[in-house]
């Protein structure tokens, strides 16, 4: 049998005009927006463009049960705001492609699109596209950012140099732990209460979760100052995420687990129910935080400026040589870091 094609509706077109009215505002370079057959961008000669795309699908990535719509799309812009800040680039333009279930009415896609634009806000991202279509099953929501740097100046994960200091920015664990307190609270599973958390910080870990920030300015800072050799950032978890640093750059590493930076709440939290707060640090994904290493010779003036801006970054081990492999030292104790990442088809 055929497959039918799904024809917009006139729904649809006022749908998308009123993306276009509401979001689509003028850029530099660009030519055409939302309207024709593609979106028209000028280049301006000598920058690189960064693409990059998530598919987020419901109850894969999030759950409309614990999870407002608005805060899908705004983790889902953050999420490619993220690979965007990790690069090193300046945020510009936005792509959106969404699969609606039909129990989903089409006007509350604006509460998604809030969110969308709520992440993007102060870095004047222009929305210039997108693909609208019904879904059989669950909503699907595919987010493509164009973002720009100077030529050749770029944070690639494969820079890294033996010698290098290992940097995180923020602090680690904090998005599992709101996970985890949102799932506790589920109505689907029976309730757990975690006694000895504050309401504080429960709502900081909670919001840590679903409002995280990627760390646009910084990645930025990190490239244009010439002051990381290389930079990912932790959308599956330090042990995960270093890993790819180290197999691009043909490295090994070294971190030390005391350094490891925690929050106070996220401390708290895996006080009360009895898990270990370096094992939320080291395999706690969607921290968005970005991991980056530094030469030996620029950490003084790394640092100088951090404390200048304001920026939270924090030393947590060395590059090593590749046969050194990655391991972890506490307490005089080097032991191989364990692969413990979420994986999808795992
Ligand atoms: P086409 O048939 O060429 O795919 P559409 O009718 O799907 O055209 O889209 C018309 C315009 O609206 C295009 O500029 C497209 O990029 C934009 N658009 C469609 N859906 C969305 C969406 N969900 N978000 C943003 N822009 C969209
Ligand atoms: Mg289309």
């Amino acid at each position: 049998m055929a497959a039918r094609k799904a024809e917009p509706t006139i729904h649809e077109f006022a749908f998308i005009h009123v993306l276009a009215r509401r979001y689509a505002h003028r850029a530099s370079g660009l030519i055409q927006g939302i309207g024709d057959d593609a979106a028209v961008v000028a280049p301006s000669a000598g920058t690189w463009w960064h693409l990059t795309t998530d598919l987020l699908a419901e109850g894969i990535h999030f759950d409309l049960e614990s999870a407002s719509l608005e805060s899908v799309g705004y983790r889902a812009a953050m999420a490619n705001l993220s690979d965007s800040a990790a690069m090193g680039a300046v945020p510009r333009f936005l792509l959106t492609s969404l699969a609606i279930p039909k129990i989903l009415q089409r006007t509350r896609m604006h509460e998604l699109y809030r969110g969308l634009m709520k992440a993007c806000g102060k870095y004047h991202v222009t929305l210039i596209g997108g693909d609208t279509s019904a879904s059989k099953q669950g909503l699907f929501l595919s987010i493509t950012l164009i973002g720009t740097t100077s030529r050749k100046r770029a944070l690639f994960r494969h820079g890294a140099k033996v010698g290098d200091g290992i940097y995180v920015t923020g602090t680690l664990g904090d998005s599992l732990a709101g996970l985890q307190l949102l799932s506790r609270q589920s109505p689907r599973t029976p309730r757990l209460s975690v006694t000895g958390l504050t309401p504080l910080a429960r709502r900081f870990l909670i919001n840590r979760h679903l409002h995280p920030t990627a760390r646009v300015d910084e990645g930025q800072w990190l490239n244009n100052g010439k002051l990381a050799t290389a930079a990912i950032d932790l959308s599956d978890g330090l042990s995960g995420d270093l890993r790819h640093i180290c197999e691009n750059s043909r490295v090994g590493a070294e971190i030390e687990l005391d350094k490891l930076p925690i929050s106070p709440a996220c401390r708290a939290y895996a006080h009360t129910v009895g898990a270990q707060p370096i094992q939320l640090a080291l395999t706690g994904g969607e921290d968005y935080e970005l991991l980056f290493t530094v030469p030996a010779n620029q950490q003084k003036r790394l640092e100088r400026q951090a404390r200048a801006r304001g920026y939270y970054i924090t030393r947590i081990g060395t590059v090593r040589l590749r046969r050194f492999g990655i391991q972890m030292t506490s307490d005089g104790l080097t032991q191989p870091m364990p692969i413990t990442s979420y994986e999808h088809f795992r």
